[in-house]
């Protein structure tokens, strides 16, 4: 009696491991194997495992391979990542002897710890990185641009110092407004800024303004149809000014590979919302590909703008954005013709 209850009590512990656990003997056979392990290591989690051999039962995997690697040897205790093959998770494994009063080779106990959760952690810092590289980017490549055109002669126009002056100083309130916003996010408490009732006009002015240079060192035509004002739509103005941002980027580099062509940013107000248009007589895009540069990390990898730099972050970003203030990002396309991207914003929400 007092034996079965310290096998029940015994089983139960090994239930409640967080880790997945199983023990075979000398010969091989399994001895006793959580409901964990069986998950992770079983085609088939409902298996009966105990009494088998283990060599029938385990599936061809880097953990088979340690196995049979560490009973051979019979070194004390292994430790070391494997792969399981399936479901392709990977773990931690630690593989121990274990021994009699007299010392003598009894079997072995393995440990097994998924990492799956670790990993899907570390995928989420690398995201974080690649898309903190690509906000950063683009306000210090304006203000070394601005700064370097300066230095070369154009201080010596006090007007055009200024315009450039005045660039350079909304580019690196925006890097110091990103770290802020850093901070918020190490700190969850934090709250976002509410949007504001806005006019996007000088918002959509200044966004052009930052493309001026490289369009100019393209020979592109950087056009800025806009109106004096606009209706006032509910904003966070910085977040939109991210989305044009991205948008004018975009049409830039994937304009005038041969030379020359055009960029134009037009707002108007419609009845429901406002538009807000950037176009480009560039590569333009494929009808298969419409959908798929909407996702994280997506970037088309065959014709003439595959060599150009980009984290394929932008428009997943743009796309989210204009979601969370209850509009949509549109994408009317034809090769070697163009591309007009559209950002709909509702006045109410
Ligand atoms: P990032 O914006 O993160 O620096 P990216 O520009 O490559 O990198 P997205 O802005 O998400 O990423 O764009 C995804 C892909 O869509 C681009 O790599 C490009 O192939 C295609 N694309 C986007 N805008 C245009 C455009 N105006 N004309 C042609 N192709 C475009
Ligand atoms: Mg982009």
């Amino acid at each position: 009696m007092a034996r079965r209850v310290r096998g029940q009590l015994l089983d139960a512990l090994l239930e409640s491991l967080p880790d997945a656990c199983l023990g075979v003997d000398r010969s091989g056979r399994v001895r006793f194997v959580n409901h964990k392990a069986l998950k992770l290591l079983a085609p088939d989690p409902r298996a009966e495992w105990v009494d088998q051999s283990i060599w029938d039962v385990l599936p061809t995997s880097d953990f088979l391979k340690l196995l049979g690697q560490t009973v051979k040897s019979s070194v004390d205790t292994a430790v070391e990542q494997v792969v399981l093959i399936p479901p392709q998770s990977l773990c931690l494994c630690q593989l121990s002897p274990v021994h009699n009063e007299e010392n003598r080779l009894q079997g072995w106990v393995a440990y097994l710890r998924d990492m799956t959760p670790v990993q899907q952690i570390e995928k989420g810092i690398d995201e974080l990185l690649r898309d903190v590289n690509q906000q950063l980017r683009t306000p210090i490549t304006a203000i070394k641009g601005y700064v370097e055109t300066l230095l070369e002669g154009a201080y010596q126009s006090p007007e055009v110092t200024k315009r450039f002056l005045q660039v350079i100083n909304e580019e690196t309130n925006r890097v110091t407004r990103l770290v802020m916003s850093l901070e918020e996010a190490a700190n969850p408490n934090v709250k976002p800024a509410d949007p504001i009732q806005l006019d996007l006009i000088p918002m959509l002015r200044r966004a052009a303004n930052m493309f001026e240079g490289v369009a100019r060192e393209k020979n592109l035509m950087l056009v800025c149809d806009l109106p004096e004002r606009l209706p006032v739509v509910e904003v966070r103005e910085d977040e939109i000014h991210k989305v044009v941002v991205n948008l004018l980027d975009n049409a830039v580099k994937c304009t005038g590979l041969k030379g020359h062509g055009q960029v134009k940013l037009h707002a108007e107000a419609r009845r429901a919302g406002l538009e807000i248009h950037v176009s480009d007589t560039g590569v333009g895009i494929a009808e298969h590909e419409l959908q798929k540069i909407f996702e994280k990390f997506y970037r088309v990898q065959d014709g003439p703008a595959a060599e150009l730099g980009g984290t394929g972050l932008g428009l997943a970003v743009s796309q989210q954005i204009t979601q969370e203030h209850g509009g949509q990002l549109e994408v009317r396309s034809e090769v070697a013709k163009g591309s007009t991207f559209t950002i709909r914003l509702p006045f109410k929400r």
